[in-house]
């Protein structure tokens, strides 16, 4: 009957909703639960460095108080520091250095996170690739690297634009140089480009560590960091993170070819603006 018929679309109509506030629920709750994994994960990096920091300093009161001790009871005004004591706090002093910095890096990544996270909406602009890639060159002369680094012809930049933030998509290319700096002991690091008709691409190529292919789908996770990599070079694990991020808001895109043992080749690819 019709009053059946009508029911049926009702229920049917009932039905599609229900399963999309399920889809809507569920999208919502990993979401949430996402959030709640990096904020946990940053307050247990940020308190490692905290522990060392605060372990070095009471070794350093310790002498100190040690030190002022005997300066009273000899009652003079300039006690040496022992041979032991001497090295022990310079020691102390170069890991809390050491750890202040990993912290000052660690405590930026995780701002610009944050921001991401919050909707925050980059300026924008048309931007010449070819002299932003020669200044992002010109940054990276300056970071330590074991490798020998070999810049081919930008030639193919030459007039092209794209549409985006300057200070962001520095840092974009900075980021995969300066992995391939970190994870390359040996060997060579080039940075070439190409351009189709559409894009323009950074080619980043290294000939060290490399990874597990296994590995490849995680990089760009927040936190994480190849087996390899921990203990072996310092980070933070949100370097791909924030270039995933920068990659997106520019509707970029990334291909990661890559082999254990022998190195990594990154292609970024960013669309060209013709307006
Ligand atoms: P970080 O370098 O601080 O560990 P990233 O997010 O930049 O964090 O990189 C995540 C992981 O990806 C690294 O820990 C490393 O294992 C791997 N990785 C990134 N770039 C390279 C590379 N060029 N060669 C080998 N491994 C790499």
């Amino acid at each position: 009957s019709p009053v059946n018929d009508e029911i049926g679309t009702l229920v049917n109509t009932l039905n599609l909703m229900l399963s999309r506030l399920e889809k809507a629920y569920n999208e919502l709750d990993e979401a949430y639960k996402a959030q709640r994994r990096f904020v946990s994960d940053a307050s247990h990096e940020l308190r490692t460095p905290l522990t060392t920091i605060r372990g070095n300093i009471d070794l350093l009161e310790k002498m100190w108080s040690q030190t002022k001790q005997s300066l009273q009871q000899d009652g003079m005004s300039i006690v040496p520091l022992s041979q032991d004591h001497f090295q022990l706090s310079k020691e102390a002093m170069l890991d809390i250095s050491a750890e202040a910095k990993r912290m000052s890096t660690l405590v930026n990544d995780l701002l610009a996170l944050a921001r991401a996270d919050a909707g925050y909406v980059m300026d924008k602009s048309k931007v010449d690739m070819l002299s932003l890639t020669e200044a992002v060159v010109r940054r990276a002369q300056l970071l330590p690297r074991q490798a020998d680094w070999e810049v081919g012809d930008l030639a193919a930049l030459k007039g092209i634009d794209v549409y985006g933030n300057e200070d962001f998509l520095q840092q974009l290319l900075f980021i995969f140089i300066e992995n391939a700096f970190k994870y390359t002991p040996q060997g060579s690091v080039t940075l070439s480009v190409q351009a189709t008709d559409t894009h323009m691409a950074w080619v980043i190529s290294d000939t060290g560590l490399g990874m597990n292919p296994e590995q490849v789908p995680h990089i760009f996770d927040r936190f994480y960091r190849a087996d390899e990599s921990r203990g072996v070079t310092p980070g933070t694990g949100l370097g791909l993170a924030i270039a995933k991020w920068i990659l997106d808001e520019h509707q970029g895109s990334v291909e990661v070819t890559t082999e254990e043992g022998k190195g990594s080749t990154f292609i970024v690819w960013l669309p060209i603006d013709f307006s």
